[in-house]
């Protein structure tokens, strides 16, 4: 049996903020604001993931009003994701994602954030493709005072 599921995350850039992206840190003049380390790309596939898995969000797991997960790494977030769909022994087939910001330039960045992912998930790169788009300046992301990412993840039974 092959279950998918979808992700979507959306964070504030603000000034002050590291920009952590798929588990790096990204050069930028902001970051994203949140309760953890604001890692769009990888909330949403921990809901993509969370979701092929039908357990929820990642409300659910890791509440934003719980102490322990202030300024957490987002990879500890992914990584508790794939614990919980192998204790269901679901395998992570495939994951894409789109990331949607006006600036920086993302494609760069992508081999290493695809390494970071990999590892957190217990997966191989050619497993994660990742995808960068601008709002071609239209709404708050074009205006560059928000990121966001879509996702997909892919899993199966065994
Ligand atoms: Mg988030």
């Amino acid at each position: 049996m092959t279950h998918s599921g979808i992700g979507y995350d959306l964070h504030r850039l603000v000034e002050g903020r590291k920009l952590m992206i798929g588990g790096i840190e990204v050069p930028f003049e902001k970051g994203s604001q949140g309760h953890s380390d604001g890692d769009v790309l990888s909330h949403a596939l921990c809901d993509a993931l969370l979701g092929a898995a039908s357990l929820g969000d990642i409300g659910t797991h890791f509440p934003d009003t719980d102490p322990k997960w202030k300024g957490a790494s987002s990879l500890l977030f992914l990584e508790h994701a794939a614990k919980l769909l192998a204790d269901r022994r679901l395998r992570i087939v495939h994951v894409d994602a789109i990331v949607i910001c006006e600036r920086p330039k993302l494609g760069p960045h992508f081999p290493a954030m695809r390494a970071a992912l990999a590892k957190a998930l217990g997966i191989t790169t050619d497993a994660i493709n990742l995808k960068a788009k601008t709002n071609e300046g239209m709404d708050a992301i074009g205006r560059g005072e928000a990121i966001a990412a879509h996702a997909i993840a892919t899993v199966r039974q065994h």
